[in-house]
This record gives structure tokens, C-alpha cells and sequence, in this order.
């Protein structure tokens, strides 16, 4: 039975408050960008001209209607997935438990890059899974520590495959793995045999509109993709994908079907419908332009009020959702939760995207959906907290 009380993924909303909160906590997109009256034109078009089909069970496959969508998408980041390695899901968050479930048994270590997005962790538990953390090192996940960490867990009689990484714009450190340590990660997998697990929700969200090749790109044989249409589009659809080598992707569509039966056939339509109307540059183009206006109040006013030499530090995000506040000294950011929450403004500890449950002396701001107007005086709030003026 599954015991551990760990929060999973949503305990940022519990340092929520009322009305008056600036909420830096829950990662949203901001949906402000979407057309929804397009959107609700093909909807109700879907319905009335094909509601039979759209309404009713399907087939644990990628509707053909949607292989454009998903090979456009995955193309801007240098791949071509064979159609038959793409499985569908409900979103990167099914991918997670479908890969727990379906290529690793129970036991087995699943190697994770920390710190980590907690839904990750907490599908890999629910698994049966151990998670071990990746080494690192500034750069990020680091080729020779990965090496020398499985060949450890293999001399000690542990099994050890599984390796999974959020390479690009990462939840929670907003940073992104640059080309040449990810060719090197991919040639310590070849020389062990071991699997990638790409998660990359925020690829795409670049505010210059630059991209990196994804591991799957590089290679394909190595790489169990987890795609998603939650950040491009709306994740009220739940809707995603796993792009995965033959072999894994005959065992996740068994586990997948296993899970939820089919897809839903009308959220897949949907996104059909809208990609082959409108294509994605236009919507991913607003998307990113919002997020680089808001990422850039955030970064302005933190420059303000924690800026010249403090002891709170951050590098700029160039992409996604997130921006990591790192504290010089060991601060743990635990107890200031609270503290912010009494003073209306909400973040996510570090300690939550620790594998081992310690404490951390990060934090972890989310942009992505806070109106505009309100994140100078949601960082007046946080600098307050943060600098001590409050005790
Ligand atoms: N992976 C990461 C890194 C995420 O940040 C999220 C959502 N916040 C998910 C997976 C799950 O997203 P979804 O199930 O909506 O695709």
C-alpha cells in the first residue's frame, strides 16, 4: 500500500491566502493569450459535425489528426519522431507514473536531476521506485558523476536505468543543459545502457525565441520523451505525449491503456483542429512574449529590492516559468513561507524539489501568471521577508 504523506504536487496552495495574496507559488500558464472564441467556434464545430467520434472511446494511439500538431512542435526543437513511438497521455504528468510503471520494476533506482519537479519524484515513489540524485555540477547534470553513480548502485547489486532529467528552462532552477553536456550525458547512456527520461513542458518558451536541441533530437534510441500541451496550449485539456524507441513504447501503451483506457479523443480534435487552422508560432510567440514581460518585472524589482551584493541570489531566466532565489548563506527558506504568507505573498521552499526532504536555502518564484500589475508590490512583499525587515 502506498503510505508516504508527503505532499506530492500541490502543496503550494496551502500557503496560499485571500484575495489579496501575490501568488509567485503554483506554476500556471496564463491563458489571458488564448483566442478563445476561435477556440470555442472548433470546439462546438467538433461536436455538432463529429461529436460521435469526438465523444466516444478511442485507441490508446496518437489520433492521425494530430501527428502534424506533435512533429511541428517537436521539429522547433531539432526532432523527428517516428509515429510509431508516440503514445499518448494526458499529460507529462501520466508520462511520469506511465514510465514508473511500465520500464522499471519495482525497487529499481530511477537516477533524478535535482532539484526536482516533486510530481516527478512523487510518480517514481508511487512506482516503487528509489530515487537517487544525479550528480551535478554548475553546468548541471554531470557525465562523469553519472557514470561513476550507476557503477557504484550496479556494484552494490542495485538496478539502475532510469535517468531522469527537465533539461530545458527547468522546473524549479529555470535553467537549460547546453548541447555539449547533453551529447556527453547521452554517451555515458550508450556506454551503459541506460535511458533518458526527457521532461520538457517549457522548451519552447524562450523569450528570444531561441531553442536547443532536445535529447531526443540527439538521440533517439536513448530518449523516453515526455511532450505536453499543457504550456503551448491549455492544460484543461490534458493532453500530451511519450515519444519513445519501440521497444518502451509497446510497454508504456499497455501501461497507458492500462490507466485510462484511450486518450480523450475530443481534447485531441481540439488541439488538431486549432494546429491546423493556426499552426503554433503565433500562440507560442504571445505565450513567450508574456512570459518575458513578466519575468522581466519580477527581475527588475528584485534587482531593486535584494540587488547590490545582499545575500540573496538568482540568474536571470532566459525561458519558462521559473526563477530560483538562492540565499548566500544556509537559510532555510522552510519558515519564511509562512512568514510571506502572513504578509500576502506566496513562494515554494526548496525544500520541496529535494529529493531527500531537507531543508534548502532556495526558493522557487513562479512569473508565469501573476497580472502584471501586481508583481513589483508581490516583491516589495517578498523583500521584506527575505531581507528581515519583518522580524
Ligand atoms: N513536468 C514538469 C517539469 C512540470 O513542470 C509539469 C507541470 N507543472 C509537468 C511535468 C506536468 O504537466 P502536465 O501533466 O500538465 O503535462
Amino acid at each position: 500500500m502506498w503510505t508516504d504523506t508527503r505532499p506530492a504536487v500541490e502543496m503550494p496552495r496551502l500557503f496560499e491566502r485571500g484575495g489579496d495574496t501575490v501568488s509567485f507559488a503554483g506554476g500556471l500558464p496564463d491563458l489571458d493569450v488564448l483566442p478563445l472564441d476561435a477556440i470555442s467556434r472548433q470546439m462546438s464545430a467538433l461536436v455538432r459535425l463529429g461529436g460521435r467520434v469526438a465523444l466516444q472511446y478511442s485507441t490508446p494511439h496518437v489520433a492521425q489528426a494530430l501527428l502534424p500538431a506533435i512533429v511541428d512542435l517537436m521539429g522547433r526543437e531539432g526532432a523527428r519522431p517516428d509515429a510509431g513511438g508516440l503514445v499518448p497521455t494526458s499529460g507529462s504528468q501520466m508520462g511520469l507514473m506511465a514510465v514508473g510503471l511500465a520500464l522499471a520494476v519495482p525497487g529499481e533506482t530511477v537516477l533524478v536531476q535535482t532539484p526536482a519537479y516533486p510530481g516527478a519524484a512523487a510518480a517514481f515513489r508511487t512506482a516503487g521506485l528509489r530515487l537517487h540524485a544525479l550528480p551535478r555540477d554548475a553546468r548541471g547534470p554531470a557525465p562523469e558523476g553519472l557514470r561513476e553513480t550507476i557503477l557504484r548502485l550496479r556494484g552494490v547489486g542495485r538496478t539502475a536505468r532510469l535517468v531522469y532529467c527537465n533539461p530545458t528552462f527547468q522546473n524549479p532552477t529555470g535553467a537549460t543543459l547546453d548541447v555539449d553536456r547533453r551529447r556527453e550525458l547521452l554517451a555515458v547512456a550508450d556506454e551503459l545502457g541506460l535511458l533518458l527520461i526527457e521532461d520538457n513542458p517549457y522548451g519552447l518558451l524562450g523569450f528570444a525565441g531561441e531553442t536547443t536541441d532536445t535529447l531526443t533530437a540527439l538521440a533517439p534510441e536513448r530518449v523516453v520523451y515526455l511532450g505536453t500541451f499543457s504550456k503551448v496550449f491549455a492544460p484543461g485539456l490534458r493532453c500530451g505525449w511519450i515519444a519513445a524507441p519501440p521497444e518502451q513504447a509497446a510497454a508504456l501503451r499497455r501501461t497507458t491503456e492500462v490507466m485510462a483506457l484511450s486518450p480523450s479523443a475530443l481534447a485531441q480534435a481540439a488541439i488538431a483542429a486549432f494546429h491546423a487552422r493556426s499552426g503554433w508560432t503565433e500562440l507560442i510567440d504571445r505565450y513567450r512574449a508574456a512570459y518575458r514581460e513578466r519575468c522581466a518585472l519580477m527581475t527588475d524589482a528584485l534587482e531593486r529590492e535584494l540587488g547590490d551584493g545582499g545575500q540573496w541570489t538568482w540568474q536571470r531566466p532566459q525561458g519558462g516559468f521559473y526563477l530560483w532565489l538562492r540565499h548566500r548563506g544556509g537559510l532555510d527558506t522552510g519558515p519564511l513561507a509562512r512568514a510571506a504568507a502572513e504578509r500576502g505573498v506566496s513562494f515554494v521552499p526548496g525544500s520541496h524539489f529535494r529529493i531527500d526532504g531537507e531543508p534548502s536555502n532556495a526558493l522557487r518564484l513562479c512569473f508565469s501568471h501573476v497580472p502584471r500589475e501586481r508583481i513589483a508590490a508581490g516583491v516589495s512583499r517578498l523583500a521584506t521577508v527575505l531581507r528581515g525587515d519583518a522580524a
